[in-house]
């Protein structure tokens, strides 16, 4: 695996793949890998002949400074599973290199898809995103990008950043990867204790179990439903629970054949936010 931190050894690097016709899947990550990054990369590495990787905690999509400095890094330990899945190419910038600039002035916008859950509760994290993303893509120049359903709106809104400023690469979207227990897998699951962990798993099941009422409850009964059984937890602070519909992800009032839908949860568990969602058909 060859290793960069700036921008222009990387496109070099890639400048000379690219001549001989080598595809390139892209993963960009901010790295404290795990099993459900790693599920991304085998498949990048099996549909394109090179796999790159970035690794790069990107400040402007943090709205809380606390969760930025608390958040897992570990690169030796990150460069060792990216051997182990074969991986080619690792882009790992300082945040200069990234930023130049002193002040990032670079707005999207994404209407009202950067309105609700994410984009309500963490003001200016999808632009933090969709800004390093373009420049990721940019440097790369990925012929296919891999992204998490675990991150569900995160992938609409990039979905819509490669629409609207026309980008020329396919995005792949990803099941998402959960423990044997249930939790889906995530950095910020290093974070908890282990009291914590160990309570954890009750997201996933009372995700499962709402779906399970669908057929005798509305969307907003479901929703009091679920806020009810975290209010019974005092472990938890839910932060939101909505369902949406798959596409525009706007809250839907009644269940319609038609429109695919998804329940989406944010809740802490002691002071570490976890987020999750599940398909309800
Ligand atoms: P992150 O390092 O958290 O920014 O994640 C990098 C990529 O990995 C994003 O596209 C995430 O959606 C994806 N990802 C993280 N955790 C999971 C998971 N448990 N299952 C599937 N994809 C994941």
């Amino acid at each position: 695996m060859e290793t960069f931190d700036t921008v222009l050894s990387v496109k070099q690097f890639l400048a000379n793949a690219k001549k001989k016709g080598k595809s390139i899947g892209f993963v960009p990550t901010m790295g404290a890998l795990h099993e459900g990054h790693l599920t991304l990369m085998r498949r990048a590495k099996k549909e394109n002949d090179l796999l790159a990787v970035s690794v790069f905690v990107n400040p402007i999509q943090f709205n809380n400074p606390e969760d930025l400095k608390k958040y897992p890094r570990d690169i030796e330990k990150d460069k060792a599973l990216l051997e182990s899945v074969g991986c080619d190419l690792l882009f790992a910038p300082t945040v200069d290199e990234m930023y130049p600039e002193k002040e990032v002035t670079e707005r999207f916008d994404f209407g009202k898809l950067e309105t609700v859950m994410e984009g309500a509760f963490r003001p200016g994290h999808f632009n933090g995103v969709a800004v390093v993303v373009k420049r990721l893509f940019n440097i790369i120049t990925p012929d296919k990008a891999y992204f998490g359903e675990k991150d569900f709106q995160q992938l609409t809104i990039i979905q819509q950043l490669v629409k609207i400023e026309n980008l020329p690469l396919e995005i792949v979207p990803c099941s998402i990867v959960r423990e044997p227990d249930g939790l889906a897998m995530s950095s910020r699951n290093e974070r908890l204790t282990p009291a914590e962990r160990a309570m954890a798993p009750f997201i996933h099941k009372t995700l499962k179990e709402a779906v399970s009422l669908k057929n005798e409850k509305s969307p907003q009964e479901i929703i009091q439903w679920v806020i009810n059984r975290f209010k019974a937890k005092p472990e938890f602070r839910l932060e939101y629970f909505e369902i949406t519909d798959a596409v525009f992800l706007q809250s839907v009032k009644r269940w319609e054949k038609k429109v695919n839908t998804i329940g989406f949860i944010a809740v802490f568990l002691g002071d570490v936010r976890l987020i999750d969602n599940i398909r309800f058909y």
